[in-house]
């Protein structure tokens, strides 16, 4: 028999903000569909009408691409699967199922309020379950009922999760739960499974926050005759104070880290390492990832998000980077700095900015905060730094450098060359030179090398800066 192809998906509901921990688990199953030459489906799910915005929805899909996490099926809405769902909610009622329940609100409170007291967990009794030889209640007249799903009575239901283990539930403790409102729409764990049975899914792997609604639709699936999926829930991802994440205490949209200058291969490697390990692993490739994923390591315990951690991941994979791509990158974040198109395209300076300063940066923008600097007309060089190097004693050895800089032939070694005259001229140690000369012409003492900057920077920058003390 051939082996059945990989289908999963990720099934958000746009009704918030899309944090680090909702992105996570969109990662996890594309990951496994790419591993195993799958296939990734994006599924929105909107039936929550009040809560759901397509600004969400906007940013779930910026996330995603940013990520590039990309679908092959989908996005579907399930808006827009309503009949669908009606469909199938009508042949699990003609095959006995699904019953009408009549039991109005104030019913429902008085016998959770009857349980509470015998202290007894609060559930629907059964009044309106058919069974054989049973009487039931008298149809109310003008009432619209609800219509409920026949759970199995005895028994338990459960499955080997990958990333928990064995879950089991007693059915005892499953009463029979709503699938459709009096209005006919469906509700949410009918409208999954339904998704996930036309859609085929293989693997479903989501947030353990589904634990629980996992029981009630195993039994949904065998009743459709469906093939029940592989279940993975995954531990929820905390904030660094141990908490949940959640917008509420502070986490950031995952557009954020975009803007913030992060690399979606450092954030990939970053989230995929949240609850997934392969050995000591810290740092690696996309296609490393893709190639290691299974769904044999997950971890068992909450990841915690750790911001210094996602810094020195991201620096890892700029250093890593090569230059040409980086300049890509960075691009944008420099022109946002203040720098014209043009004067990016004037030359070939970038990627030999990104090769020169890469290794000191943490993100794109701090990546971009030093390239501006070989673009921009005047810099602001750092006070403490200016104070502390540009002093009196440094003019001479300044104006023999800015004559020297006038004449040199344009390339790196012949500038060091012209440097070590100047300080041999006047009997004076590379720092007392090439301190103040940063501080002039790039705004700080802490640069790479003197000679790789000015080279870079310029003859005309170098000269006109010179001249600004
Ligand atoms: N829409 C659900 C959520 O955002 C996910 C449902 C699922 O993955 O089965 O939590």
């Amino acid at each position: 028999m051939t082996q059945q192809q990989v289908r999963t998906r990720f099934a958000p509901s746009p009704t918030g903000f899309i944090h680090l921990g909702n992105i996570r688990s969109a990662l996890y199953p594309w990951a496994f569909a790419r591993a195993n030459d799958g296939v990734f489906i994006l599924r929105i799910e909107d039936t929550d009408l009040e809560r759901s915005t397509q600004a969400s929805v906007d940013v779930i899909l910026e996330g995603m691409s940013w990520l590039q996490l990309d679908h092959d099926e989908g996005p579907y809405y399930q808006m827009q699967r309503m009949e669908r769902y009606k469909e199938v909610l009508a042949q699990l009622q003609a095959a006995g199922h699904v019953y009408p329940c009549y039991m109005s609100v104030e019913e429902l409170d008085a016998l959770r309020e009857r349980q509470m007291a015998a202290k007894e967990k609060p559930r629907y009794d059964g009044t309106w379950r058919p069974e054989p030889g049973k009487v039931l209640p008298p149809v109310p007249e003008g009432v619209k009922p609800v219509l409920r799903f026949k759970t199995p009575q005895d028994g338990v239901v459960g499955w080997d999760d990958k990333c928990k283990g064995r879950i089991e539930f007693q059915n005892s403790e499953l009463d029979d739960l709503v699938i459709a409102r009096p209005d006919g729409t469906p509700t949410y764990n009918f409208c999954v499974c339904v998704d996930d049975m036309d859609m085929r899914i293989t693997h479903v792997i989501r947030g353990d926050d589904h634990v629980n609604n996992t029981p009630r639709q195993i039994h949904i699936f065998e009743a459709l005759g469906a093939t029940v999926p592989v279940f993975a829930h995954l531990p929820t991802v905390l904030n660094e104070q141990g908490e949940k994440m959640s917008k509420r205490n502070g986490a950031k949209a995952v557009t954020q880290y975009r803007d913030e200058g992060y690399l979606p291969d450092a954030m990939v490697n970053y989230l995929a390492r949240l609850g997934w390990s392969h050995g000591d692993d810290e740092i690696f490739s996309r296609a490393q990832f893709l190639e290691w994923f299974n769904l044999d390591h997950l971890g068992r315990s909450a990841g915690q998000f750790d911001e210094a951690k996602l810094r020195w991941v991201n620096a890892q994979h700029l250093k890593a980077m090569e230059d040409a791509q980086l300049a890509a990158l960075v691009r944008p974040f420099v022109v946002q700095a203040g720098v014209p198109e043009a004067q990016l395209d004037a030359d070939d300076r970038l990627p030999r900015i990104c090769a020169l300063f890469k290794d000191r940066c943490e993100t794109l923008v701090d990546l971009a905060r030093w390239a501006r600097v070989f673009y921009v007309d005047a810099i602001e060089p750092d006070a403490d730094d200016f104070a502390k190097h540009v002093t009196e004693t440094a003019a001479p050895a300044l104006d023999a450098f800015a004559a020297a800089m006038e004449t040199v032939a344009w390339n790196k070694d012949a500038i060091n060359a012209a440097i070590k005259d100047v300080l041999k001229q006047l009997g004076l140690k590379m720092p007392q030179l090439a301190m103040p000369v940063r501080v002039l012409t790039m705004g700080t003492a802490h640069t790479p090398s003197v000679d790789a900057v000015l080279e870079l920077l310029g003859r005309e920058k170098i000269l006109a800066r010179l001249k600004s003390r």
